[in-house]
């Protein structure tokens, strides 16, 4: 690969911090500290129905359908009703406990640490994220990565959220870098790599998991560790 890149813009959640095992310990926390196993069966039924539920409920949020706010409590609001529990303070209680210990969980995907300090010798590493702002400061350090990165662009301070062309053209504006010499490593067909495809910004897609999809795409990768392959 030539050298023409010097920015790397990475998206942070499910793409360096491994967002669903992370949550799936704190649910596990959450279902033990509420006592949850007087009304749900099984933890496991429990985690993958807040799963299903905070999926739907994030697409609305996506598209601004939903209040952050309401997010936080109906996620957990929508779960208990479907095990015919009807307590909003309770989810509310459960909300709140998920948004306090969620950001402080440290599981990264493999090869992350030697990935970025591999890349941050060659080039100037950034984050663009549509993760809540409260929040995503508190993975990058508890996580220990913070200090790799230059430029932290967050929708919620930029008010757009990807694929926005607005964010990423803000992100450039803020890294002092050209569409040219820069890259957009991210897990999201949608936010991450059709938003950098609308920038004409080279992209690498991160399929952890290995998802089938029709999309025509630069690079796709499944290990962080293809990387250093690639760039
Ligand atoms: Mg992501």
């Amino acid at each position: 690969m030539d050298n023409k890149y010097q920015h790397i813009f990475f998206d942070l959640d499910r793409t360096l911090w491994h967002f669903d095992e992370n949550s799936r310990k704190v649910l596990s926390d959450l279902f033990t500290t509420f006592n949850l196993s007087k009304f749900i069966f099984s933890k496991e039924d429990f985690i993958a129905k807040y799963e299903e539920v905070n999926d739907a409920l994030w697409k609305l949020y996506r598209v601004d359908k939903l209040t952050k706010e309401d997010l936080r409590w109906r996620r957990f609001s929508e779960t208990l009703l479907f095990f015919d529990l009807n307590d909003t303070d309770l989810a509310s209680r459960m909300g709140d406990y998920y948004v306090y210990n969620s950001p402080r969980q440290t599981i990264l995907f493999p090869n992350t640490i030697e990935v970025l300090e591999y890349l941050s010798k060659k080039y100037t590493l950034h984050i663009i994220t549509n993760g809540f702002e409260e929040v995503q400061e508190i993975k990058l350090k508890e996580s220990g990565i913070a200090s790799y990165f230059n430029e932290l662009i967050l929708s919620e301070r930029v008010g757009v959220k990807k694929p926005h062309p607005y964010i990423f053209k803000k992100a450039m504006n803020l890294a002092k870098a050209k569409k040219e010499n820069s890259i957009m490593i991210g897990d999201d067909l949608y936010a991450d790599i059709y938003g950098a495809q609308r920038v004409s910004m080279d992209h690498i897609y991160f399929n952890y998991y290995k998802q089938v999809h029709d999309k025509t795409i630069q690079h796709e990768i499944s290990c962080l560790s293809e990387l250093m392959t690639i760039l």
